[in-house]
């Protein structure tokens, strides 16, 4: 512990990473895992500094000084218990969370003396707890009587069960899909998040007395109010799934494809699901030239994942430069090394193709100043345009809200002018009493580690309702 008091001048190590020319060709998770003495060693690099900004920039406020001692000291059974105490699956923070921008790009020993591996170590402990039987599935001493409909079991969805069920609720999940986490199963690729881990949580879950409905679509088989009627409060946690478009000329051609579509048909087979769109190729990136447009986290799962597939070429087609990728630049180094190029300032202008797309006419873009996101804008360059040539284009441009409203036919559920829902954010109530939301569906297309946050928060917040009527109804 006195060791750790001071600057630290043991360097810094990752465990190890998988070979690019080897991990090409599977899609299991590329990061190895610490051994014993390696996470004690590396957990020791901590300062324990007084003001832990690794903490204060952690959304989930996780005492990360804290279980970083522990792991130094070897007494890893405290430091689960303090790293589970603010974070509902550490396990899948410590895999995907992009670090360099939260906890780790915080460390105050960052500048010059390269952080803490604080999400390694975090993935440590966890699969160490797992390992030693330390995570063990919802216990309730006493039912409350209420029951709560939980619409979406993406993380938000899942974390806000967790939390009603320990108050000794009856939680209901339901989800349109056949499996549960959300774009944890479905969106993330296996080379990020191996999906036994999503599984694992379920099953725990699922001994913990949570009941999931799954293939159960609400508003076209169950409706918002029979819900509400069935339930004491009802969470919306149903993420965001609408694809942006590209306005250009020829958009419509084939083989242009939006990103989800072509991330769940990969994800789904590696499940083991018969699944046509890949088997017929149309959704299969095999032997082709691939062309991705976007720079966030999507398009580098997809660039990535057409890799795996054994494309002929993989191109990344970004607006903006590196250094204003919205996405994690440890994503971007890692495709890179797996030989994905990169053009950058170059932005699609329209598309060319006999009824199949095969070829983007694209423009040349450059910076100009900050527009109100922080990053630069880009304006066109005069004159400047080129082709490229792809016979697979996967459109990686974000995601809007579907019309809530309309999909659960509740024209009085009210929404903000992106679509999403518009929440109370001290009650996290919708303007349907007894409505809460959370997660993507709130804030738009984010972070796991803010939906976690935020389901936990909103679970919270439905407990203080529930009671509150309770004891109102009685008084009455
Ligand atoms: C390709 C991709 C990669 C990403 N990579 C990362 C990453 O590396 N790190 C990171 O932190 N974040 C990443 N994100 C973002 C992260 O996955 C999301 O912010 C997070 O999953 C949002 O959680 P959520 O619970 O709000 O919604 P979701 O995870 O979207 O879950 C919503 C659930 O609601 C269900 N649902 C929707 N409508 C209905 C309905 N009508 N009836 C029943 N069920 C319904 C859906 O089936 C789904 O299971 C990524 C996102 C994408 C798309």
């Amino acid at each position: 512990m006195s060791d750790m008091l001071k600057f630290t001048d043991t360097s810094q190590q990752y465990p190890e990473v998988r070979d690019a020319g080897k991990r090409n060709h599977d899609f299991d998770e590329i990061y190895t895992q610490f051994d014993p003495k390696q996470a004690a060693v590396q957990a020791s690099r901590c300062s324990q500094c007084g003001v832990p900004f690794c903490q204060i920039h952690c959304p989930l406020s996780n005492n990360i000084p804290d279980w970083l001692r522990l792991t130094a000291e070897g007494r890893l059974e405290e430091a689960y218990a303090i790293s589970s105490a603010t974070n509902t699956f550490p396990e899948i923070c410590g895999r995907i969370c992009p670090q360099d921008r939260l906890c780790e790009g915080n460390c105050v020993i960052e500048k010059g003396f390269q952080s803490v591996t604080i999400g390694s170590v975090e993935k440590y402990i966890t699969e160490t707890a797992f390992e030693n039987g330390w995570v063990k599935p919802i216990t309730v001493n006493s039912e409350s009587g209420f029951s709560v409909g939980i619409i979406g079991a993406g993380p938000a969805g899942l974390a806000a069960a967790d939390i009603l069920r320990r108050h000794g609720h009856d939680v209901h999940v339901y989800d349109r899909y056949d499996r549960v986490g959300g774009l944890l199963m479905y969106g993330i690729p296996n080379f990020k998040l191996e999906k036994h881990v999503v599984l694992r949580r379920h099953h725990l879950l699922k001994e913990g007395g949570i009941h999931f409905h799954l293939n159960c679509d609400i508003g076209n088989q169950v409706t918002l109010d029979e819900l509400r009627k069935k339930h004491n409060a009802v969470l919306i946690a149903t993420g965001v799934y609408k694809s942006r478009e590209i306005e250009v000329p020829d958009y419509s051609l084939e083989n242009i494809i939006p990103a989800l579509e072509y991330l769940t048909t990969s994800n789904r087979k590696g499940l083991g699901d018969k699944v046509a769109a890949f088997d017929n190729g149309s959704l299969n990136a095999e032997g082709k030239e691939v062309v991705v447009i976007g720079g966030g986290d999507t398009a580098m799962d997809c660039v990535r994942t057409a890799v795996r597939q054994g494309a002929k070429k993989v191109t990344c087609l970004y607006r903006r430069d590196r250094a204003n990728m919205p996405g994690s630049s440890r994503e971007v180094k890692n495709a890179e090394e797996e030989g994905v190029q990169f053009m950058w300032l170059s932005a699609p202008k329209a598309f060319a193709g006999n009824k199949k797309v095969s070829q983007i006419l694209t423009q040349r873009m450059r910076l100009v100043t900050h527009d109100t996101s922080g990053r630069q804008a880009v304006v066109a360059v005069e004159g400047e345009q080129f082709t490229v040539s792809a016979d697979m284009v996967i459109k990686a441009l974000g995601f809007d809200a579907e019309d809530l409203p309309v999909m659960f036919n509740a024209p009085e559920l009210k929404t903000t002018r992106y679509g999403t829902l518009d929440i109370n954010h001290q009650t996290f109530m919708t303007n349907l009493p007894g409505v809460f939301a959370a997660g993507d569906i709130v804030h738009g297309a984010s972070l796991v580690v803010w939906a976690i946050r935020d389901g936990r928060d909103a679970a919270d917040a439905m407990h203080h309702y529930i009671i509150t009527n309770a004891k109102r109804s009685k008084a009455a």
